[in-house]
């Protein structure tokens, strides 16, 4: 696990309120150790810190009974980072991810295959696509099977805590020399410079200490690496015309970035940032249609397939690539 290194009071508060006696962690700004300033930017009617450990877990899985509670983000007077200065502490998370019931994801594979194309686009710029290659989270391997098919990569390195997709996992990799490490921190486990080539794809933004994390990836590389991360855009036009119901506004991110805070955090954790850009995602038309009817108050049962076509846009993500500063 992460160590918290700006926590501000290391025994965490309870918090108030009739409903409540769950004690939640307090922290200082995770990139630069700001206190946090009394105002927060996005709250929602009924904050989670007011509810207990046992009453927020439905919401943590998506399940939501009068409308969702987050806990409050402020933005860092210090380095602009948008971030929730009470929160869950590791062990509550650990709690939260073991009961995660098994992903129900209504994203077809073909819509996800296209999204993680496009990732791969942007890492295939940068690298030459040799030597080892790391991938933190890499589900069902997505990602890494593009690198399979194209790139000359020697050896893998994929710390995926979920046994369940290790099969398929497995498959992807197959006939390569790999590691399927059971622990998305697992990098202990990696020697030094092991990497010419690591990703992290929607994880960055699931962690409180995002700094650690990147320094002990950091010291997996070797001198001019590409680390390609994904992680949602606080920025993006769709947060600012939904507000606080923007969905990744949720219990599972400590933290959400824009272009300018993910550059103050990678150069905090000693990385050059090479390029952050807009990524695109792939829906079927089926899907969007469905969620626009839901969003206007209807809640029909079949939705035409428009033969299962696909579309990509531009929905409120980004994608930065960076490399190890100063090891050349
Ligand atoms: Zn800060």
């Amino acid at each position: 696990m992460a160590q918290q290194d700006h926590v501000l009071d290391p025994l965490a508060v309870t918090a108030s309120g009739p409903r409540s006696g769950a004690a939640y962690l307090r922290r200082n700004c995770p990139c630069c150790g700001n206190a946090p300033p009394a105002q927060p930017e996005v709250r929602t009617a009924i904050t989670a810190d007011t509810l207990g450990f046992d009453e927020l877990t439905p919401q943590w899985n998506g399940f939501f009974k009068e409308g969702k509670s987050i806990f409050s983000y402020v933005r860092c007077t210090g380095c602009g980072l948008l971030y929730a200065p009470v929160f869950f502490d590791n062990e509550q998370l650990g709690r939260l991810y073991a009961q995660m019931p098994p992903n129900m994801d209504e994203v077809p594979l073909p819509a996800l295959r296209a999204t993680q194309r496009g990732y791969f686009e942007a890492l295939k710029r940068h690298s030459a696509l040799k030597g080892g290659f790391i991938e933190v989270g890499p589900d069902v391997g997505l990602f890494t099977e593009n690198c399979v098919r194209e790139g000359q990569f020697d050896e893998y390195w994929l710390l995926e805590p979920n046994r369940a997709v290790e099969g398929a996992l497995r498959q992807v990799v197959n006939g390569r020399k790999h590691h399927i490490v059971h622990d998305m921190f697992g990098f202990k486990d990696i020697p030094e410079k092991a990497a010419s080539a690591a990703v992290m794809i929607h994880v960055l933004d699931h962690l409180l200490d995002p700094v650690e994390t990147l320094r002990q990836i950091r010291r997996t590389l070797t001198p001019g690496s590409t680390l390609v991360i994904v992680t949602h855009d606080e920025s993006s036009l769709l947060r600012q015309v939904i507000g606080s119901r923007w969905p990744a506004f949720c219990l599972q991110h400590p933290q959400i970035y824009n272009p300018k805070s993910i550059r103050k955090l990678m150069d905090a954790a000693g990385f050059e940032v090479k390029e952050v850009s807009k990524t695109v995602n792939h829906f079927e038309v089926k899907f969007l249609l469905k969620h626009l009817l839901w969003a206007l108050g209807f809640k029909p049962k079949k939705v035409p397939s428009f033969a299962n076509a696909v579309v990509g846009l531009k929905l409120g993500n980004m994608l930065t690539v960076a490399t190890p500063r100063g090891a050349a």
